[in-house]
């Protein structure tokens, strides 16, 4: 039987999906709370890692090789670099960079280390079940690349850096170190993300206004999504 991993950054990015389940017990570990449920006879694991690639490659490792989970599904909130891509909205990872890694004093590009990729890929099977579930409910999405770096990025230069180097549709700060773990763990890996602000000037001011109600976004089709998943 699948055992779902379901990952958030931030502890408002699970509430609303731990809104949808009963009976979670609480396992601590590593300093985090882990979630199990069984939800629509899905073994299920939540957690929310703390913001940053760190954590979020702690947590991701732990739900696969402690809580044995086979498949990992992330949901939290973005900055947005596509113009196509208002608060709210929501975008799909098919691949993933990391914007801050930079060795390009050797001559590297951007966001490459040897014995990595520039990009690693998400899982095709679980975006194709996304995007039918995003069809059948009339929910509008966009796949494309996420950026990910340990900034909060709030400016305009540091956003047109982002979108020069890497073509990236938005950013933020777990989904590409998550994606590299199940990667090289061999786990289905699905990033999802809505737009909570633009990463520019009024980034901060945005994002606080905007966590709750995109975080619940990103939820509530997350869980159209494992409902999918179940049949
Ligand atoms: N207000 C929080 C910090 C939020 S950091 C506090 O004070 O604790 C932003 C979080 O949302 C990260 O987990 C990141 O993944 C995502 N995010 C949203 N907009 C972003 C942006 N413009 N730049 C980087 N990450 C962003």
């Amino acid at each position: 039987m699948t055992k779902l991993a379901i990952m958030g950054a931030m502890e408002e990015e699970i509430e609303p999906l731990l809104a949808y389940f009963d009976n979670v017990q609480v396992v601590e570990f590593a300093k985090n709370k882990y979630y199990e449920v069984e939800y629509n006879g899905l073994n299920i694991v939540v957690a929310y890692s703390k913001i940053g690639k760190v954590f979020a490659s702690l947590t991701a490792a732990t739900l696969i090789e402690k809580f044995d989970c086979d498949t990992l599904l992330f949901s939290g909130v973005a900055g947005g670099i596509n113009p196509e891509l208002n608060i709210g909205d929501l975008i799909i990872a098919d691949k993933l960079c990391q914007h801050d890694l930079d060795i390009t004093a050797f001559g590297h590009p951007c966001g490459y280390v040897p014995g990595g990729n520039v990009f690693v890929e998400t899982s095709k099977e679980l975006n194709a079940i996304a995007k039918i579930v995003a069809h059948e409910n009339n929910i509008k999405v966009i796949e494309g690349t996420i950026a990910t770096g340990d900034q909060f990025v709030h400016s305009n230069e540091r956003k047109t850096f982002i979108e020069n180097n890497f073509n990236a549709d938005a950013l933020e700060m777990e989904g590409a170190s998550v994606a590299v773990v199940c990667d090289a763990l061999n786990v289905p890996c699905f990033i999802l993300r809505a737009i909570s602000d633009t990463a520019d000037m009024d980034a901060g001011f945005d994002f606080d206004e905007f966590l709750k109600s995109s975080a619940k976004n990103s939820a509530d089709y997350l869980i159209k999504i494992i409902n999918k998943l179940n049949k």
